[in-house]
């Protein structure tokens, strides 16, 4: 079958992969394999104070015994800096982007309004020049009270206004580093990914990507955001929070349970199977209509 979906899984080696990130694999890897397109991993290491050694081999390691295959070389982002340099660079040459000299501490005393993820609204300061004898620490875009809208495949309709929701936001960090919504856009459109099945922890920066794509001439993929794995308290399972590693020993029961997360009618049994039979169903009985619509699930 011929096709032009290209999917991506972009983990960031900030731990051991847990049952979230299992999810967010398993959901991108058979949306893209059920429609015969290409399947590609990522790893997402640019905020280098957040990785932890070792574990980008370890997340590989494990998507392999848990069956994931991938198409081409792991891309990583350590090694893409020239490219998101030359991002920031159009944008500056545009004047999309700024030089903010604000501290935290000057952007937490002067704004207003909270901002959708947390955080506060960059009140805009610097917008329209550095206050005199101040020097740039970080670089922003600019964004307008143009709605920003699309349609996820499980969430429906998303809408925000970047300037009321979430403000001129950072590109290039105060520490020298590149953030996340700019490698992610750079690198997404350079590997030519049409279609973004993750987590819907990341709903609310996806806007934010989108005005990105726009400023940078980039296409813009569909996103499907899939629910993710909760604790009793409504807070997603993560490395932060101490989620308990996946356990590889028990590779086809994690695998059954992700696919029962997702939605999908596998019977218990099957975590009896191999992990080769249970992809087999897997990619046999597949049904995106079948995930919950949801962006958080509880699990005991
Ligand atoms: N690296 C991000 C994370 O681990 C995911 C980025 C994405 O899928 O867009 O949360």
């Amino acid at each position: 079958m011929s096709t032009s979906y290209r999917g991506r899984f972009a983990p960031s080696p900030t731990g051991p992969l847990h049952f979230g990130s299992l999810v967010a694999a398993l959901g991108s890897c058979l949306d893209a394999r059920t429609q015969g397109g290409e399947w590609l991993v990522r790893m997402e290491d640019i905020d280098t104070p957040r990785n932890v050694p070792g574990a980008a081999d370890d997340i590989l390691r494990t998507l392999d015994a848990f069956g994931f295959e991938w198409d081409g070389l792991v891309v990583y982002q350590s090694s893409r800096h020239a490219a998101y340099g030359e991002a920031l660079e159009s944008l500056r040459a545009a004047g999309k982007v700024y030089g903010c000299a604000c501290s935290r501490k000057e952007i937490a005393d002067s704004a207003t309004l909270a901002a959708i993820d947390g955080g506060m609204v960059y009140p805009g300061i610097c917008r329209s020049g550095l206050p005199v004898g101040r020097l740039a620490r970080a670089w922003r875009l600019r964004v307008d009270m143009s709605e920003m809208a699309f349609d996820d495949r499980l969430q429906g309709h998303i809408a925000q206004v970047l300037e009321r929701d979430v403000g001129d936001f950072v590109l290039l960090r105060a520490d020298g580093l590149f953030a996340y919504q700019l490698a992610v856009v750079v690198d997404d459109a350079w590997q030519g990914i049409t279609d973004i099945v993750r987590g819907a922890d990341l709903l609310a920066s996806t806007p934010r990507q989108i005005w990105l794509q726009r400023c940078l001439g980039c296409a813009t993929p569909t996103y499907a955001h899939l629910p993710v794995a909760t604790n009793a308290a409504g807070e997603k399972l993560s490395k932060q929070t101490r989620a308990a590693p996946l356990n590889v020993a028990d590779a086809a029961g994690e695998l059954v349970a992700a696919l029962h997360f997702l939605g999908q009618p596998v019977s218990a049994g099957l975590a009896a199977a191999s992990v080769r039979e249970v992809w087999t169903w897997a990619l046999a009985n597949w049904s995106f209509s079948a995930v919950p619509r949801q962006r958080g699930i509880v699990i005991p």
